[in-house]
């Protein structure tokens, strides 16, 4: 089975895995597990960010963002097809007791000016404006790269009104690797940002929120109260750290293989590719077949492809770690043989 549903389907190295055996750990609730201060020290240096916490899932990193930096009652502005609208089970309203306001964009990309007007003015009949979340990669935009430009225009705009920004950095080494402009850089660009490490980095395993030692240290507090303090957890920050350090450049291939994909489907009739491939996702567009996207993927899992719906005529898939050159390949014949 060649599995391209996600990058989070990958299986931790064989180094990682030495490593989670060999790691010598501790209490992490205390303080005292060694590969995670390792690890969090790390990406915080990454990152260029005083502090780093490290969490169970980019899920629960997003929703200790927002329950960190929001009050119950405020407004949180994020794209309209955010991660965290779409996919965290409304999670900023049911825990953090906030309000998604959503700003259509273009690739993923709020329009600043756009955002500039979302801002609510001070009245006693509105919410007030607690967070901005942008989404880099963006995942429902296929993994387009959110530009520099337009995250460095938000920011202004937010510290002109005194807004903390949230990055959603998921899969934002993606967005380094392809654009060339160093994970910092974007990070500059957010009072905090959660990336995870168990997507295309590979690990099994977590996701980072940096931001300042403040913020870290309350956020710190939320991750506990969410049943996230962990104890010898050194098992898993050890491949993680693996992952952080070692598996960056390596996603290049990856994008590689997506655009190597994307060029070779868009050959098949009734095949089409949405918007253009920049990073490790790859949006196939089926209009023209009869099928629908659940039927198609069903055909394919017959052959021994495995990919996600994301629309009714549209499929998701994701190149990563566990897939080769040959297997695109072999991928696209499969796909050739389910059309015809
Ligand atoms: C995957 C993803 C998340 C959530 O990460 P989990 O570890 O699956 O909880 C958040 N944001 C984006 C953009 C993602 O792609």
């Amino acid at each position: 089975m060649i599995d391209l549903r996600s990058d989070t389907v990958t299986r931790p190295t064989l180094e990682m895995r030495q490593a989670a055996f060999d790691v010598e750990v501790g209490d992490d609730v205390f303080g005292e597990d060694p590969s995670v201060l390792k690890l969090e020290e790390t990406a915080a240096r990454m990152l260029g960010k005083e502090a780093a916490l490290f969490v169970t899932s980019g899920t629960q990193g997003n929703q200790i963002a927002a329950l960190t930096h929001c009050n119950p009652g405020d407004e949180v502005l994020l794209e309209a097809s955010a991660h965290l609208f779409l996919y965290e089970g409304a999670s900023m309203s049911a825990l953090a007791g906030v309000q998604p306001r959503t700003i259509e964009g273009y690739r993923g990309s709020m329009i600043p000016e756009d955002v500039r007007t979302a801002i609510r003015p001070d009245d006693i009949h509105f919410p007030e404006t607690g967070l901005i979340c942008i989404e880099n990669t963006h995942n429902k935009a296929g993994g387009a790269i959110v530009p520099l430009e337009d995250m460095q225009a938000i920011y202004e705009i937010a510290r002109e009104n005194q807004i903390p920004v949230h990055l959603d950095g998921a899969r934002l080494f993606n967005a380094s690797v392809a654009s060339g402009v160093s994970v910092e850089h974007y990070a500059a660009q957010a009072d905090t940002v959660q990336f995870c490490l168990s997507k295309g980095l590979g690990a099994p395993v977590g996701s980072i929120i940096t931001g300042s030692a403040e913020f870290i240290r309350k956020a710190r507090k939320w991750r506990k109260r969410l049943g996230g303090g962990l104890r010898q957890v050194g098992v898993i920050a050890e491949p993680g750290y693996i992952a952080l350090t070692q598996m960056v450049d390596r996603l290049a291939d990856d994008h590689e293989n997506a655009r190597l994909l994307a060029e070779s489907l868009e050959q098949i009739p009734g095949l089409s590719i949405e918007g253009h491939v920049e990073t490790n996702i790859v949006l196939v567009h089926i209009g023209e077949l009869t099928m629908s996207a659940e039927e198609f993927l069903e055909e394919l899992k017959q052959v021994g492809v495995l990919a996600v719906p994301f629309g009714p005529k549209t499929i998701r898939f994701v190149t990563h770690l566990d897939v080769t050159r040959k297997e695109i390949y072999d991928v696209v014949d499969r796909i050739n043989k389910v059309i015809r």
